[in-house]
């Protein structure tokens, strides 16, 4: 007896190792792993029952006349657990795939009927004996209908080998390997006894599979962030492949601890460790459907496989009560937080692997954002946000590349009818993101050494156009200054010494500058300006008539040009305050020495009532659009 049931009693230790050591992990992959721990006790009840079922064999006498229904009970329960084993393994694999929330209820219903009806069978097998009986002399038969089992151990068994081969790709490496393995070892072990009757080596064979399972496949601390115990990057991908996969919706919310992200420390790194695991914990307390991950400092991502829009409803609510305090109470301290919250539905707002990772690791951080310690946002931002850095990145290589294209707008003297002056304008070209208008990445700049570098640039491209001789007839050339540009006390030493290198007299520059700086950078702003009017350059006051230049500015400074901005041209063409403000402003201007420069001039209409305003100079697309330097030279260059 010992000899026939040695490997089942083996199976049974090893497989009890197997399930407490699998109680204990930490549970990430909760659903997942139930299933594997209740697919090893099924087993463990499996060997019990075939270890009973000898002892009653071997000691029968002493059963007395219940022995044959006693092995009739040990027999059944192996049946039921021979019926539920191949389900649960199919099961298990479609969690592993990540498919099994995207399935629907119809489909497991379809999926679990043979199994029902198997289940049926066995408990009716007291009655029709069908599968199995005992007879008298305790000999076991297999009734007619044991193929049945068989057919359905063999089509879940097939169904699960299908899921493996269809969703590999949603299965990392070492868990496709721990799967695999785990089937061969089953199989060779199934060959072995069915060859060899008398070696009882089956149950042994699916122990060992499930160890592979556990090692393998759940055993996986690559996944887990050591630092908050919650899911890494490498499980971040790997979750938005398999959901890619199997085609699933999902809600991504990611929570940006900004102190965290701009390292301003109050925590000392072991507290920080608690509050993140702190967090993580109560983040799934939320809703233990969520999945958690944090991938890069400060920020987690709480993910919500195919659930209904009320459940991400409701997670940002239960998300805006956690943090309503600025103070986040945690242990016995209380942490400064501020928040930031984005949502997103995958696929609708986000549609490739690349948004879906830039998604994790991303924060708007708007400082200026006028919501406090606690914001909420929309992919929506995540699209411009990104755009931002797609065109400050395009900038950075455009002027590194040198490719930054200047093009000029010529400046009409209305009298005359005669080119004046030039506008240089910027343009990037960039090979992705096609031609971008300054528009767009002035703003973005501003106030950083970008646009310091840029400024350079197109002084140095405007003083190469200057040296050309077909610029003879073109007085000066308007260079765009922005007022971060103004407050740095270097700047007039570099533009003086590019000045020298290309041997241009300043006074071929006007520099056109539009709002004063704030009180405090006062002092440099008015230092830089005086140099560079002692080094020859002239000045333009750009965009009058909008809100970022003033009256005070006009009798503050001596300018060259005042340069009215077309949203002032274009309003007063359509109502009466405008226009009589323009016209005031007008008659001011001309009391001063500056000249009037009115932009945007674009129709007959416009031209003509400007010329009866008696401003001096035109630019605007009825003359001529910016043009590159190349057609400048060829329209409006001296021939
Ligand atoms: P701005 O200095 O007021 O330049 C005039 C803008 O009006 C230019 O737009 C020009 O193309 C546009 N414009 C001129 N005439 C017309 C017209 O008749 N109709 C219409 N619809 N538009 C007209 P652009 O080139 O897009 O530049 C926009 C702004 O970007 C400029 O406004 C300027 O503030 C800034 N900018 C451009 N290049 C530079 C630069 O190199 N440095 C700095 N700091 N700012 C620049
Ligand atoms: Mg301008
Ligand atoms: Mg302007």
């Amino acid at each position: 007896m010992i000899t026939k049931t040695a490997f089942d009693f083996c199976a049974f230790f090893v497989l009890a190792v197997c399930f407490f050591t699998g109680c204990r992990w930490k549970r990430e992959y909760v659903f997942q792993r139930t299933i594997l721990l209740c697919f090893i006790g099924l087993n463990m009840i499996l060997a019990m029952m075939s270890i009973l079922n000898q002892s009653i064999l071997y000691f029968g006498w002493k059963f007395g006349e219940n022995a044959l229904a006693w092995l009739e009970v040990t027999k059944m329960v192996a049946y039921l657990c021979n019926a539920a084993m191949p389900t649960f393994f199919a099961s298990y694999i479609l969690c592993v795939a990540g498919i099994a929330r995207a399935r629907k209820k119809w489909f497991y219903n379809l999926f679990y009927t043979p199994f029902l009806f198997c289940t049926g069978l066995v408990l009716t097998n007291p009655i029709h004996h069908k599968l199995f009986h005992y007879v008298v002399n305790h000999d076991y038969y297999r009734g007619s209908w044991a193929g049945i089992l068989f057919a359905m151990a063999v089509f879940y068994t097939g169904a699960g080998i299908y899921f493996l081969i269809r969703y590999q790709k949603a299965m990392e490496r070492q868990r496709m390997i721990g799967m695999v393995g785990a089937i061969c070892i089953a199989v060779l072990f199934a060959w072995i006894q069915f060859r060899y009757s008398y070696i009882r080596v089956e149950l042994m064979g699916v122990t060992l599979a499930c160890l592979a399972l556990l090692l393998n496949v759940e055993l996986n601390m690559n996944d887990i962030d050591t630092r908050s115990g919650c899911f890494n990057r490498r499980a971040f991908q790997a979750m938005a492949r398999r959901n890619e996969i199997a085609k699933s919706k999902y809600f991504m919310v990611s929570v940006s601890f900004m102190n965290l992200i701009e390292n301003t420390r109050h925590l000392d790194q072991d507290t920080e460790t608690r509050l993140l695991q702190h967090l993580g914990r109560r983040f799934q307390r939320l809703n233990a459907a969520l999945q958690i991950y944090y991938c890069t400092r400060g920020t987690f991502v709480l993910v919500l496989v195919n659930k209904e829009e009320r459940h991400l409803t409701r997670l940002i609510q239960d998300l805006t009560e956690m943090f309503a305090s600025e103070q986040y109470e945690f242990e016995d301290l209380k942490v400064p937080v501020s928040v930031e919250i984005c949502q997103a539905r995958v696929p609708e707002d986000l549609n490739t692997m690349y948004q879906i990772n830039e998604f994790s690791e991303f924060h708007v951080n708007d400082a200026n954002d006028a919501n406090g310690h606690f914001r909420v946002y929309d992919a929506t931002v995540l699209h411009k946000v990104k755009r931002d850095n797609d065109v400050e990145l395009a900038l950075r290589r455009a002027l590194e590349e040198r490719t930054l294209e200047v093009v000029i707008q010529p400046i009409i003297d209305l009298k005359s009818g005669n080119i004046v002056a030039g506008e240089a304008l910027t343009r990037i070209h960039d090979p992705n993101l096609g031609t971008i208008f300054p528009g767009e990445f002035i703003p973005l700049v501003e106030g950083t050494n970008q646009i310091v570098r840029l400024g350079e640039y197109v002084l140095e491209e405007v003083c190469k156009l200057l040296q050309n001789e077909a610029m003879d007839n073109v007085s000066y050339v308007e260079i765009n200054l922005a007022p971060y540009q103004l407050i740095q006390t270097d700047l007039a030493k570099s533009f003086i010494e590019i000045m020298e290198r290309y041997g241009i007299n300043p006074k071929r520059i006007n520099l056109e500058i539009t709002e004063t700086v704030a009180s405090d950078d006062m002092k440099n702003y008015e230092y830089t300006l005086q140099e560079l009017r002692k080094a020859g350059f002239t000045f333009s006051l750009d965009d009058f008539g909008t809100g970022y230049s003033n009256l005070a500015r006009l009798f503050h400074m001596e300018f060259r040009n005042i340069k009215i901005d077309k949203s002032l041209l274009w309003d007063s063409m359509e109502n009466e305050i405008s226009r009589n403000f323009l016209e005031s402003m007008i008659q001011t201007i001309h009391h001063m020495n500056a000249k009037i420069i009115q932009e945007g001039v674009e129709t007959r209409e416009q031209l003509e009532y400007v010329t009866e305003q008696g401003i001096d100079l035109v630019q605007g697309y009825i003359f001529s659009k910016p043009l590159s330097i190349p057609d400048f030279l060829r329209k409006w260059g001296k021939s």
